[in-house]
C-alpha cells in the first residue's frame, strides 16, 4: 500500500458478492481521487520518490531492507528500483487471477525467472526440473548453474507419480557439500510438445521425499501458456506462478516483462534480491499492461474459441498429419486426466503436423496472408513459425526427434481475428503446399 491508493479501493467484494477478476481489472488498487481525478492511473516517470520526513525516509529503508522482517517491501514509495505506483497496481491485480498472497513484477519472463531462482540456491543444490522448458530457462539450469556448483535433474512433462518418487530420491542423493533440493521448477504444458504436468502429483511426491525437512523445496511452474485463464497452478499445489506477461497477459505484441505470483513467505526472498539487483518492470509497460489486463479475459477467450474451431479444420485436412492440441488428448489417458483436473480451457497455442517435412512446413508459413511468420504467442495477432528452424535450431537433433520438435511442425498461436477468416487463410495456405 502506497500513497497512490486508499484502503477503500482495494475492496474485492459488494457484500457477500465476491467480485471476479475480469471486473477487478478496470479499477482495483488505484484511487482516482489522489491523481486529479484521473480515471486512468498516471505513469509515475521519477527515478525516485519525496519522504515527508527523515524519519519516515528510515522507516521506508528498514522494510526496503527487511530489518523488522517486512521481506524487503516498504511502507511507502522509495525509489524505482525497489517499487513505483504503476507496479503496484500491476502486482495487486495480477494477484486477483490466482487469489495469490503476493506478486512481483519484472523487466521480462526472463529476469523474473533468474532472480527468482537466483534468490533459492547455493552451491552444492540441486534443483529438479520439468522438461522441455522455456530454451532460456533450460540455459540457466542446465549451462550457467553448473559452472557455480548447481545440480540439476528432469524429468519428462507428463511423468507419473512413480517416476516423481524415483526423481526426487535421485536429487536428494545428487546434492553435495551439505546441499539440499532448492527447487522445483515445473513448465506445463511444455513446449511445443504441449506435455502437461501433474503438479499435484508433484506436490504428493515432495510430501513425502522431503517431509523430514523443516522446509520443502519450494514448486515454482512457469504458466505462461495457460496463465491466468486457463489454468490456476497455486490451486494444484504449486507455490509460486511464472508468467512471461509478454504473451497473453500483455497480449498485444507490444512489450516485455514478467511476474511472480505466489507464497508471500517465498516471493519476499525475491523482492529482497530484486531489491538488489534490479529487474523491476518500468512504469510505462506497467501501465501497458494495466491497459491489458482490462481485456485479458475477452482476448484469452475468443483465441480460445478460435483455436477450437480452427483445430477442428485443421485436423480433418489431408494435407495434415496431426494437431498437436489440448483439446484433443485422447479420452482416458494420462494427459485427459491432468488437463481435466488442472485445466479449465485448452489455450490458443498448439502443433500443426504437416504430412512432409522443412519443404511443407517453409511452403504452408510462406503462403500465410493473415497470420504473421514470427515467434512469440499470445498476442492479438496470429503467429505461425517453425520450431525446428527457429526456437528449437539449437537443440541437438536426438533431443529435437525426442521432443518430437519435427521438421514438418508448424506452431501456431491464434489471436482475436474473426475465426473464418484464419481458416481461410490456413486452407489457401494449404493449397500451396
Ligand atoms: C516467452 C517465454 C518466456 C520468457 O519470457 P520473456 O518475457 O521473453 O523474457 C518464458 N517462458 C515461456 C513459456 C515463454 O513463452
Amino acid at each position: 500500500m502506497t500513497e497512490a491508493r486508499r484502503p477503500k479501493d482495494m475492496e474485492t467484494h459488494i457484500g457477500n458478492h465476491k467480485l471476479d477478476p475480469s471486473t477487478l481489472m478496470m479499477g482495483y488498487g488505484f484511487d482516482p481521487g489522489l491523481s486529479e481525478g484521473s480515471l486512468k492511473p498516471p505513469i509515475f516517470l521519477t527515478s525516485t520518490f519525496v519522504f515527508e520526513t527523515a524519519a519516515e525516509g528510515k522507516r521506508f529503508f528498514e522494510g526496503i531492507t527487511n530489518k523488522h522482517g517486512s521481506g524487503g517491501k516498504a511502507e511507502g514509495l522509495v525509489y524505482s528500483r525497489f517499487n513505483g505506483p504503476n507496479q503496484e497496481i500491476l502486482e495487486d491485480r495480477l494477484k486477483i487471477w490466482e487469489d495469490a498472497e503476493a506478486s512481483l513484477t519484472f523487466s521480462s519472463g526472463m529476469t523474473a525467472i533468474a532472480i527468482l531462482l537466483l534468490s533459492f540456491v547455493r552451491p552444492g543444490d540441486v534443483v529438479i526440473h520439468s522438461g522441455p522448458l522455456y530454451a532460456a530457462t533450460e540455459t540457466i539450469i542446465n549451462k550457467i548453474f553448473p559452472q557455480f556448483g548447481i545440480h540439476y535433474i528432469d524429468f519428462p512433462a507428463g511423468a507419473s507419480r512413480e517416476e516423481l518418487d524415483e526423481v526426487m530420491a535421485a536429487a536428494k542423493a545428487k546434492a553435495t557439500n551439505g546441499g539440499r533440493v532448492a527447487m522445483i521448477y515445473l513448465e506445463s504444458p511444455g513446449n511445443p510438445t504441449n506435455a502437461l504436468v501433474d503438479v499435484e502429483a508433484v506436490a504428493a511426491a515432495r510430501a513425502v521425499a522431503f517431509g523430514d525437512q523443516a522446509e520443502l523445496p519450494p514448486i515454482a511452474i512457469d504458466n505462461t501458456f495457460l496463465g491466468p485463464l486457463w489454468a490456476k497452478p497455486l490451486n494444484d499445489g504449486a507455490d509460486i506462478s511464472v508468467y512471461s506477461l509478454t504473451k497473453y497477459a500483455g497480449g498485444h505484441s507490444d512489450l516485455v516483462a514478467g511476474a511472480l505470483v505466489g507464497k508471500r513467505a517465498l516471493l519476499d526472498k525475491v523482492r529482497l534480491m530484486r531489491n538488489v539487483m534490479g529487474g523491476i518492470c518500468d512504469p510505462n509497460t506497467a501501465w501497458m499492461l494495466l491497459r491489458s489486463l482490462e481485456t485479458l479475459e475477452l482476448r484469452m477467450t475468443r483465441a480460445g474459441e478460435s483455436a477450437e474451431k480452427i483445430c477442428e479444420y485443421l485436423r480433418d485436412h489431408p494435407k495434415v498429419e496431426k494437431v498437436g492440441y489440448l483439446g484433443f488428448l485422447e479420452p482416458g489417458s494420462r494427459q485427459e486426466d491432468i488437463y481435466k483436473r488442472h485445466c479449465t480451457g485448452a489455450g490458443s497455442t498448439f502443433s500443426l503436423y504437416l504430412k512432409g517435412g522443412e519443404r511443407e512446413a517453409f511452403a504452408f508459413l510462406d503462403g500465410l496472408k493473415i497470420a504473421n511468420l514470427a515467434v512469440s504467442l499470445g498476442g492479438t495477432e496470429t503467429l505461425a513459425s517453425a520450431p525446428a528452424a527457429m526456437t528449437h535450431l539449437s537443440v541437438p537433433d536426438a533431443r529435437k526427434a525426442a521432443l518430437g520438435i519435427t521438421d514438418n511442425l508448424v506452431r501456431i498461436s491464434i489471436g482475436v481475428e474473426k475465426a473464418e477468416d484464419l481458416i481461410a487463410d490456413f486452407e489457401n495456405a494449404l493449397r500451396g503446399v
